[in-house]
C-alpha cells in the first residue's frame, strides 16, 4: 500500500462513543487505510480508549491517542486545517500544498446544527467550510480526501442532500445531511448504518406506544 504525507485527525468531543459514531469511525479508518492516508483518533477518555470498540479502530489502522491534537501537533500548526461549517473560505485543491493534517469534530450531526465545531475553532487552528450543508463526520472526511488527494473541486462532486430512508412499509426518515453521492444515486453511508437508523427509528417509534 503507498503512503501519503496526510494526516486525518478526529477530535472526539463527545463523552461516549455511541453505535452511530463508531460505525462512522469505523469507515474512516478503512477508507483512510486504502488511500494511504495516516488517521488519528484524539481525545479520547481513558474509558473509551480501553474499550473494545476503540481496539477494533486499532486492528483498522486508526491510531488512538488521549491528547488532543493541539498538544501532539503543536509544533505544526500552520500546517493544520479545521474542517469547519462556518469558516469564510471553501476547501480548494490548492489546499494540498498549504496543508498536511486535516482535523474534524468526531460529534454527531443535529438538527438544528448545534455549532459544536466552535469548541475547535478556539484552538485558532485556520479553517475550511466543505459547502453549505452539513454532513456527517464520515462524508466531511471523504469529501477531504476527494479535494486533497484527488484534486476534484467541491463544485464537481455529486452529492444527495437531505435523503429519504425508508424505515418499513409506511414510514420514511430524512437524514438533515449532506452525502456523497454513488454510482446508482444512493448516498455513501457507512455500512450498517441504514439498519442501524431503521431499528433506532423502530425504536422511536415503540417508546410513543402506550
Ligand atoms: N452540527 C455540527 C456542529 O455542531 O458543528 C456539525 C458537526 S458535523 C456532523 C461533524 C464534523 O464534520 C464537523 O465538526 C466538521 O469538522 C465536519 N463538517 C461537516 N460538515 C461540514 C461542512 N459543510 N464544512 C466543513 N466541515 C464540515
Amino acid at each position: 500500500m503507498s503512503h501519503n504525507n496526510y494526516t486525518f485527525v478526529v477530535e472526539h468531543l463527545d463523552p461516549e462513543l455511541g453505535p452511530w459514531s463508531a460505525l462512522e469511525y469505523k469507515t474512516i479508518a478503512q477508507e483512510s487505510r486504502q488511500a494511504g492516508c495516516h488517521f488519528i483518533l484524539s481525545s479520547l477518555p481513558q474509558s473509551l480508549l480501553d474499550s473494545r470498540d476503540l481496539r477494533d479502530l486499532v486492528t483498522l489502522g486508526a491510531e488512538a491517542r488521549s491528547e488532543s491534537i493541539e498538544t501532539y501537533f503543536s509544533s505544526k500548526k500552520d500546517k493544520i486545517c479545521l474542517l469547519d461549517p462556518a469558516a469564510k473560505q471553501e476547501m480548494h485543491p490548492a489546499d494540498a500544498a498549504e496543508f498536511d493534517v486535516f482535523v474534524f469534530g468526531g460529534i454527531l450531526g443535529d438538527d438544528p446544527p448545534r455549532d459544536r465545531t466552535s469548541e475547535l475553532r478556539k484552538k485558532g487552528f485556520s479553517g475550511r467550510r466543505l459547502g453549505p450543508v452539513q454532513m456527517t463526520t464520515d462524508t466531511a472526511v471523504r469529501v477531504t480526501r476527494m479535494v486533497i488527494l484527488d484534486q476534484i473541486s467541491l463544485d464537481k462532486i455529486p452529492y444527495v442532500d437531505f435523503p429519504e430512508l425508508k424505515v418499513d412499509e409506511h414510514e420514511f426518515t430524512e437524514m438533515p445531511f449532506r452525502y456523497v453521492k454513488d454510482n446508482y444515486g444512493k448516498p455513501v453511508m457507512p455500512e450498517g448504518m441504514v439498519e442501524l437508523i431503521k431499528a433506532d427509528a423502530d425504536k422511536a417509534f415503540d417508546d410513543l406506544e402506550f
